[in-house]
């Protein structure tokens, strides 16, 4: 029995990320788009209007990353317009930043834009509280990975708390059901300034699929200032954890 678990372990392999600030995502992963313009437009109006959220425009071509859902569906239509790269690191401190241009190689991390006093109060450690807003738990269960033995975020001092009054800040999912809003909002009255407010996943950031719901209430977002925006749908592990890194790094 003891033989068959060391065999069962030994098959798994070595699942630790030694470090994280290196990691190379699988090539199927999509994360950050490479958008091209060409003369034929034929292909791109196509993709845009089988987007289901749209995210995608064809005049100017863009592609925000905080409406899609990175079904690939637009790649596989516009094949030489779009490409979805393996690249994870697309967490952005302004949401303006999340809306890829043609021809952008890069995701935009503005450190303009973080607040100095996050590296002076998060540096060491950093409790967060999550609050699901009607998600459908796929950003959720991609957050409680973060602590799980591959990644152990935990070790770089960042973990979840379950009340507010213990956490450090706020992580958003779900696209705010009106019946969370006030919930949300209780919630992040509750914890003690200085605080920091994270927005994880498309629907968090835009609605996503439920943008035009009379279901939701985006009102918190247009009360509060946001720090980090991760898109993703869901977000992968290695983008949250890349962001929040970032967002705690001295300048
Ligand atoms: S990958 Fe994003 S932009 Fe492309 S069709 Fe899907 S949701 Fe729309």
């Amino acid at each position: 029995m003891l033989f068959g678990k060391i065999k069962i372990l030994r098959s798994h392999g070595w699942q630790y990320i030694p470090d994280l600030k290196n990691v190379t995502l699988t090539e199927e992963f999509r994360g950050f788009p490479l958008l091209t313009e060409t003369k034929d437009k034929g292909d791109l109006e196509r993709a845009a209007k089988l987007c289901p959220t749209g995210a995608l425009t064809t005049e100017p071509l863009t592609l925000d990353m905080g409406r899609c859902l990175f079904c690939g569906e637009c790649a596989r239509c516009a094949p030489k317009n779009i490409r979805f790269t393996n690249n994870y690191r697309i967490a952005a401190t302004r949401r303006e930043d999340l809306v890829v241009k043609a021809g952008q190689t890069e995701p935009v991390f503005c450190r303009e834009a973080v607040r100095s006093d996050i590296a002076k109060y998060f540096g060491q450690t950093l409790e967060l509280r999550e609050v699901s807003a009607g998600g459908d738990c796929s950003v959720e269960m991609e957050l409680n990975a973060t602590g799980n033995v591959n990644f152990d975020f935990g070790r770089y001092g960042v973990g979840f708390t379950a009340s507010p009054r213990h956490s450090d800040g706020l992580v958003l999912t779900g696209p705010i059901s009106s019946n969370m809003a006030e919930a949300l909002d209780i919630c992040w009255n509750s914890i003690a300034e200085p605080k920091i407010l994270v927005v994880c996943g498309s629907e968090a950031i835009s609605g996503g699929l439920f943008a035009d719901s009379p279901a939701v209430d985006r009102s918190f977002l247009d009360k509060y200032k946001v720090d980090l925006w991760l898109p993703g749908a869901p977000t992968h592990p290695m983008c949250f954890i890349d962001g929040i890194s970032r967002l705690r790094e001295k300048k």
